[in-house]
């Protein structure tokens, strides 16, 4: 049988008295949002919080995906499911339908939110690749107000983000560019499993030529890699087939994967450069037929 240490538990009825709860607990205490990664956690004895502060009741104020004039913006608490059908994000940002279609299972997907699975920091979970990939920045607030830190700082290692204590992740946003198309592939050893390995892009294409760029892999290194030598080759450049191959073996190159029960390390590279080559080639197809 598997029991969590002994904790207090509070419902949160604002942020800011959630804020204020977790600066009271002085790095003991600890937000729930869905609960599917801090409570198998916790039962483990892996988190022993000793003070949980339960979102649930915030939801109103922090489950929605808007679209604003020039970005997306979603609320932390927004749940896979809610990611999976939005047609918003499928018309803009189809990468999020396609990683959402291969997250775990219903039961899953109808707690877990967006903000957990990006604070959760798991090295092989979907979410924060999409979002590298897109250039996201996510909004953090705190005693001392807010700040928006990019994706490109949100990881400092496995489980490990910049994050304080007493901060709450509030929402992602994502800039909208004309002429994008995104994608997302991912190799899992059974249906709703985490990645063996997991690729992230998207493309805006301007009068054929790629303008923006953003690869990004999951459970293919320690944290979210971004493939910063892909993406600039990828800039500038005309659309094709060699382009992504090309794309793709410095993804091969570029990873740290570790040999695990998932698999070794040449078979992780290998995969790093085919999905990464694969990804590419239907965002550049979405993007190509937004250009049209
Ligand atoms: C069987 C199973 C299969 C899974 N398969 C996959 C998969 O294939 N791909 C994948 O990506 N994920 C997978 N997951 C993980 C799942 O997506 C995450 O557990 C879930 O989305 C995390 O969100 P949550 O709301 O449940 O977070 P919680 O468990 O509530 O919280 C996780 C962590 O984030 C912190 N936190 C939560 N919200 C905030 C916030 N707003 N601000 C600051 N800190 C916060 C918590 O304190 C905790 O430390 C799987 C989980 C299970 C149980």
């Amino acid at each position: 049988m598997q029991t969590p240490a002994p904790f207090e538990y509070e419902r949160a009825t604002s942020l800011a008295g959630a804020i204020a709860a977790l600066h009271d607990g002085d790095g003991d205490a600890r937000v729930i949002a869905g609960g599917h990664s801090l409570l198998p956690m916790m039962k483990l004895r892996l988190a022993t919080p000793e003070r949980l502060i339960d979102l649930g009741d915030l939801e109103d104020e922090l489950s929605y995906i808007r679209e604003e004039p020039g970005e997306i913006r979603i609320g932390a608490l927004t749940r896979h499911v809610d990611l999976l059908r939005s047609q918003v994000l499928a018309e803009q940002f189809p990468v999020f339908r396609d990683a959402e279609e291969v997250i775990a299972d219903p039961v899953v997907r109808n707690r877990g939110t967006i903000g957990g699975s990006l604070c959760q920091a798991d090295p092989g979970e979907d979410l924060s690749a999409v979002c590298a990939a897109l250039k996201a920045s996510v909004v953090l607030r705190g005693p001392a107000g807010e700040r928006v830190v990019g994706m490109d700082g949100f990881h400092l290692g496995p489980y490990v983000t910049v994050v304080g204590f007493d901060e709450i992740l509030t929402e992602i946003r994502i800039a909208k560019r004309p002429h994008g198309g995104s994608a997302y592939e991912k190799v899992e050893r059974r249906a709703g499993d985490f990645a063996i390995g997991a690729a992230a892009a998207a493309l805006n294409i301007s009068g054929g030529t790629i303008v923006a760029a953003g690869v990004a892999l999951r459970a293919l290194a320690p944290t979210t890699v971004e493939i910063k030598r892909a993406e600039e080759l990828l800039r500038g450049s005309r659309p094709s087939e060699e382009l992504f191959a090309q794309a793709g073996e410095i993804a091969a190159a570029d990873c740290a994967p570790t040999a695990d029960g998932r698999g070794p390390v040449d078979y992780k590279r290998h995969l790093a450069g085919v999905l990464t080559k694969r990804a590419l080639r239907r965002a550049a197809a979405r993007a190509l037929q937004k250009e049209a």
